[in-house]
């Protein structure tokens, strides 16, 4: 697809690509084996001005798009999933800050490029995940403060944050009309993490639930218009669902790439099994439907950057790339034989690391409910 992108686009891809090659899949393995947030990685990947690269340069960015941002996101997950994972945390905190935040709250941006100030985002519930506007965490207006009551659940990052955006009811009668996001300092009193999760997959990145019991924070945290952050969580989703396609794109393309390797290596019946038709034909469908989703990410980053809303392509990309991403890997897994089965094998961690882009931001069940919801639309 080199005759797709621009040549700065090549240029970021190579940096991306040198630096996975380097330092993000050589350190992969231990970041699974140990499940211990990488922030000598995560600082590397800051150090490159990678988290800044869709944010404009007036606010201290690299002024590039969110199509260079998926570029890089493809790259830095061919490495390790966990580690590209990590990456779309600051680059979206970045630009949520950028879109909705006050001239205090940017002042945040540079210590979050400088991979200093490590933010998370808190939506999800114990009792409500797909359901956001059921969330019960609420904000409840005090003199000139907030006062935060309830309990987050898996949060990324959560247990290393400095700070957290919190989306919470403020006006706990009006649904998804009275949810309003506040930025939490983890060191405020009655801010309590609980344990680290134990995962299938995705390592090291320190996910676990915050209670917020009583948290006592400025009213000038309030990021974005008091009950309105429903809004701007579900425009979020449009460029992180892109960022995540990517992330599962790049795991995928790692899968080919060993699944390739090894067929070509491995020999049974007296000649190598890439030459058996039945592994010939599942590289095809891999190689296709990787091409596929490239494809689809990069057409609705296209839309994105020209300012076009993406709803339906945003969804449909990373439906679509998920759901192959796991199959494919999962071939490439049985490509391998026994050895696939085996952690000896980098496919068998994508294997696990992947099956988590079918569950956030937003399950694949739900992006199936808004592609729906558009195609009637389109179609009323
Ligand atoms: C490792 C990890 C990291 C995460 N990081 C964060 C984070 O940083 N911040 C954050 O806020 N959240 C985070 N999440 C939460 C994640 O976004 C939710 O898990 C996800 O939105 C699904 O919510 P749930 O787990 O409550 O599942 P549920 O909503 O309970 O869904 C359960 C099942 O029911 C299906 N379902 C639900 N409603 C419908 C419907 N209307 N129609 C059809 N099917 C439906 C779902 O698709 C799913 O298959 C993370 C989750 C994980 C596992």
């Amino acid at each position: 697809m080199d005759h797709f992108y621009s040549d700065d686009q090549r240029m970021v891809r190579e940096t991306a690509r040198k630096l996975s090659d380097d330092i993000v899949a050589p350190a992969a393995a231990a970041i699974d084996r140990d499940d211990v947030f990488p922030r000598a990685v995560y600082e590397a990947l800051a150090e490159q001005g990678l988290f800044g690269i869709p944010l404009p340069e007036a606010a201290g960015g690299v002024g590039l798009d969110a199509a260079t941002a998926c570029i890089v996101m493809e790259e830095v997950a061919r490495g390790s999933g966990a580690v590209g994972n990590a990456f779309a945390i600051p680059v979206e905190a970045a630009l949520f800050l950028h879109h909705h935040g006050t001239a205090d709250h940017k002042k945040l941006i540079a210590g979050i490029l400088e991979g200093k100030l490590i933010p998370a985002t808190a939506v999800t519930e114990p009792d409500h995940g797909s359901d956001v506007a059921a969330m019960t965490t609420t904000a409840r207006r005090d003199g000139d403060d907030y006062i935060l009551k309830g309990t987050k659940a898996w949060v990324t990052f959560g247990q290393v944050a400095d700070v957290v955006m919190v989306f919470a009811k403020t006006d706990p009668d009006a649904g998804h009309r009275g949810i309003s996001c506040i930025l939490v300092e983890t060191e405020r009193p009655g801010v309590i993490r609980g344990k680290s999760e134990d995962l299938l997959g995705m390592h090291g990145l320190a996910e676990c639930m915050i209670t917020f019991d009583d948290v006592r924070v400025p009213a000038g945290n309030l990021i974005g218009p008091e009950h309105g952050a429903f809004k701007m969580a579900m425009e979020n989703f449009n460029f992180s669902r892109l960022m995540m396609s990517s992330m599962a794109l790049g795991m995928a393309q790692a899968a080919m790439e060993d699944a390739v390797a090894y067929a070509q290596d491995r020999k049974q019946f007296g000649k190598p099994i890439f030459e058996h038709q039945a592994v010939q034909f599942m590289i095809a469908d891999m190689a296709k439907d990787i091409t596929a989703a490239r494809l689809l990410i990069h057409h609705a980053a296209r839309l994105y950057d020209a300012g076009h809303p993406i709803a339906l392509e945003a969804a449909q990309a990373k439906l679509f790339t998920t759901d192959m991403a796991q199959v494919h890997i999962s071939n490439a897994l049985q490509i391998h034989g026994g050895n696939g089965y085996s952690r000896e094998f980098r496919v068998e961690r994508l294997f696990r690391d992947v099956r988590l882009s079918q569950i956030y931001e937003g399950t694949n069940q739900i992006q199936r409910m808004i592609i729906a919801r558009q195609v009637q639309k389109a179609y009323a």
